[in-house]
């Protein structure tokens, strides 16, 4: 495994000297960088451009002098001329780690890209390899950050001394900053100036109740990549005591928990019936009543043939909390992956998720119908079934010319693509590939972009 050059530190500054040798855009730039710091940012040069005098910063004309490095904490050396070599030359006299500015070679140090949210700062650091894959991920983690974040840091510090004089035990007092920081719309208080009083408010309620009480998160994973996971779904999982997870949610995913929380597999493979939904009711209800976050984490949108309506019910009924955080329906990845619009105007006017595996012929009746219309079936749990649902489908009326479209492992890098017609699909039994998939029907499946598909036609071993 490679290893790092350097170690991040965070370097003490307040008070002491930011030396910035050089007065021209390379410069400035670091003077702003310093200039946001409570240290003393001192830009020494012969001229400076105008954009310098807008700065809190001491400017001084001259070149650089060895007294002028005496005890600063740091130099950056923005001249690559005969006066900035000799400044940097002075700077490690004076035992001062020197920067000159985009030549690595003389560095001693490396600035790294900064998501300033003061006291919180993160670094991203390539050793000077990237700079700009390591700006590209301080983007993201900008746009993840709320402005507010510092103000939350400051706050929730300012709290510390009270809360451990209320809060003895540790997994309360965990429980309080977590409420604090994430679930309390303590960024709304905070900017009509109300931080402080929603701060003590909460601790008052968690003093109450010592422990906390307990809830249940019914979190939708997704189709089974980790980026296609809601801001929110990662945020829920990591603040989870326990992770209660079906089968189809991939180890990756359910990785995004915290370390320390205990992970719960409830099974619930086709065919390997683990735990029975009567059993997971009983499971979330008792870890939420011993004050435990729970999070149910289910394949897809929980709501979505996900059975949450039993678990709701339960929850309720044993009157503990409980949160759904919608995820990417199955049948919705396998769209994106093909870019077939499920309504398309003029051609389809809405679409049906439908569940094939226990279909009667009542509900394929009105499917055929509603496909005759136009209409996009996404047909889940019917791998299995796919050619006897077509042929049902063809005898309650739909034409065979009807385009097909399947998606096995929807919004995975391992996805597989067949398509083909109502028709082929009735020809036979297809050899799919394994894992889960989503069936469309519909004339605007036709739109979908299903170049590098199998043909079904060529796939069904034609019944004798
Ligand atoms: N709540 C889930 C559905 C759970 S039912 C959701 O919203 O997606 C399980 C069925 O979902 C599977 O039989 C399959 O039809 C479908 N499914 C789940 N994940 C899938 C995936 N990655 N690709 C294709 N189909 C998937």
């Amino acid at each position: 495994m490679a290893r790092l050059n350097t170690f991040p530190v965070s370097m003490k500054v307040a008070g002491r000297r930011i030396v910035i040798v050089g007065g021209d855009d390379e410069a400035l730039a670091k003077a702003r960088l310093a200039a946001k710091t409570n240290g003393e940012t001192f830009v020494v040069a012969p001229e400076f451009e105008a954009d310098f005098l807008g700065l809190d910063v001491t400017l001084v004309a001259r070149d650089a002098v060895p007294c002028d490095f005496f005890g600063a904490a740091m130099v950056f050396v923005a001249d690559h001329g005969a006066a900035g070599q000799r400044a940097l030359r002075m700077a490690r006299l004076a035992g001062v780690p020197a920067n000159e500015v985009d030549v690595p070679d003389n560095c001693d140090f490396f600035t790294p890209a900064i998501v300033d949210r003061a006291p919180i700062s993160i670094a991203i650091s390539s050793e000077g390899d990237a700079p700009v894959l390591a700006r590209l991920v301080r983007a993201r983690i900008e746009a993840m950050l709320s402005p507010r974040f510092g103000d939350i840091a400051r706050l929730a510090g300012s709290m510390r001394d009270r809360v451990a004089a209320v809060l003895k035990d540790g997994v309360a007092r965990r429980r309080y900053y977590e409420a604090l920081v994430v679930a309390s719309g303590i960024e709304d208080a905070l900017a009509k100036g109300q931080g402080a009083a929603v701060a003590d408010a909460l601790l008052d309620a968690h003093a109450r109740t010592a422990a906390g009480t307990g809830v249940v998160w019914l979190i939708g994973a997704g189709p089974g990549s980790v980026d296609l996971l809601t801001l929110r779904a990662q945020r829920l999982l990591q603040e989870a005591d326990v992770i209660v997870h079906d089968q189809l949610v991939p180890a990756a995913v359910v990785e995004m928990g915290r370390r320390d929380a205990e992970r719960i597999s409830v099974g619930k493979a086709k065919g390997h019936h683990s735990f029975s939904q009567a059993q997971i009711n009983t499971l979330i209800v008792r870890l939420a009543g011993e004050g435990k976050k729970v999070a149910r984490l289910k394949s897809g949108d929980p709501m979505v043939f996900g059975r949450a309506g039993e678990e709701i019910a339960a929850l309720r009924k044993a009157q503990i909390a409980y949160q759904i955080v919608p995820g990417v329906t199955a049948a919705l990845a396998a769209a994106a992956d093909t870019a077939t619009p499920v309504t398309l105007r003029k051609v389809s006017s809405g679409f049906v998720f439908a569940t094939a595996h226990g279909a009667d012929d009542e509900d394929v009746r009105h499917w055929a119908s509603l496909a005759g219309s136009g209409l996009t079936l996404g047909l889940y749990m019917g791998k299995s079934i796919a050619s006897k649902v077509a042929g049902d489908l063809m005898a309650h009326g739909l034409s065979g010319s009807v385009p097909v479209g399947i998606v096995v492992n929807a919004g995975r890098a391992d996805k597989a693509l067949y398509a083909g017609t109502v028709g082929a699909l009735a020809g036979g039994e297809i050899d799919f590939v394994d894992g889960p998939t989503v069936i469309f029907v519909g004339e605007a499946v036709a739109q979908g972009d299903w170049a590098s598909a199998e043909t079904i036609a060529a796939l069904a071993e034609r019944v004798a």
